[in-house]
């Protein structure tokens, strides 16, 4: 099952850390690709080539002027529509059957402004609790939900640098000394 989150309307202004953040929420929360829309921003994916380099896997980022279009595709290729609103459904009402689908799934989050017609293209409009709060927070909790938090224990074999996880302190692998 492949999960891709679609980011509406960046703006350059607004959002400079905003979907950079959403990027690596995406990622390390299981998802393997995010499309953004609005304002073309080279530095998201940047942020997230760096990410990659080191931390491994092969999350990518896309740029896409039509995100109505998108959507139409992603549902036309069999895939379902997921939609980030505090004026949804709560997620754990509808996660089971979410995951019973068992089909590739679009999560689209809003920026400032989220046009009505999002909130009918879209399969489950879901609520990550119906108060207002950040699309960050909203996408970290979704993804853990539905993949049931196997998406954030994922480990990668190309990965340069890996935690060891410990109760204090900090230990870090980093495979790349090992190669020089
Ligand atoms: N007022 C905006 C609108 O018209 O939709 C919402 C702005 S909010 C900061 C940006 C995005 O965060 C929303 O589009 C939604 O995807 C997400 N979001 C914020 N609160 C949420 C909640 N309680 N449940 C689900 N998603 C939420």
């Amino acid at each position: 099952m492949e999960i891709v989150v679609l980011r509406l309307h960046h703006r350059i202004t607004r959002d400079k850390r905003m979907s950079s953040h959403l990027a690596l929420v995406a990622r390390a929360f299981g998802a393997q690709k995010l499309v953004y829309s609005g304002e073309y921003d080279n530095r998201i994916e940047q942020t997230v080539t760096q990410i990659v380099e080191s931390w491994g896997g092969n999350f990518g980022v896309e740029y896409t002027q039509n995100e109505r279009q998108f959507i139409k595709q992603w549902k036309k290729d069999g895939g379902i529509v997921v939609h980030l609103t505090m004026f949804g459904i709560e997620i754990d009402d509808v996660v089971d059957e979410i995951r019973k689908v068992d089909k590739d799934i679009l999560v689209i989050v809003g920026g400032a402004k989220v046009e009505i017609e999002f909130y009918h293209l879209a399969d489950f409009n879901i609520a990550i609790g119906h108060q207002p709060h950040s699309e960050v927070a909203a996408l970290a909790i979704c993804l853990d939900k539905i993949t049931n938090g196997k998406g954030r224990k994922r480990r990668y074999s190309d990965a340069r640098v890996e935690i060891e996880p410990c109760k204090k302190g900090k230990k870090v692998i980093d495979k790349r000394r090992k190669e020089k």
